[in-house]
């Protein structure tokens, strides 16, 4: 069996509230920078707290970007599906992975035993385990 799975890039909730409270100090920064250019108060200060600001934004904007930039279905992990073969003449069982268009009482392969064709009776999702 081949298993295809992509690694999938979970986004921490931990990352995100780094995200959120780069993005509100940086908007504090901007605010009393602008605040003390209006008031015209530290003028040199001011614009260090705008720099900063500037950069915080920048920062976490570009942060939030990269976290969000993949489809969201990539991060679902897609069940495994089964399928069960059986011959009617000796009873052989077949399990496959599931293919597209089976359904059940579909008869495909030829069994491997007797040559007889196989029916499928199951399509099921495989159970995952679980710690
Ligand atoms: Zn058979």
């Amino acid at each position: 069996m081949t298993d295809n799975v992509e690694p999938v890039r979970r986004i921490s909730p931990f990352l995100l509230v780094m995200i959120l409270v780069a993005f509100i100090l940086s908007l504090s920064a901007l605010y009393i920078a602008v605040n003390s250019i209006i008031e015209q108060t530290d003028i040199l200060n001011s614009y260090s707290f705008l720099l900063i600001g500037f950069f915080g934004l920048a920062l976490s904007v570009y942060m939030l970007l990269q976290t969000r930039g993949k489809p969201k279905h990539a991060a679902l992990e897609l069940p495994k599906v089964i399928t069960t073969l059986e011959c009617p003449k000796c009873d052989f069982k077949n399990i496959r992975d599931f293919q597209r268009e089976d359904y059940i009482f579909k008869e495909t392969e030829s069994c491997q035993k007797c040559n007889e064709t196989m029916k499928i009776t199951a399509i099921y999702r495989e159970a995952k385990k679980k710690k």
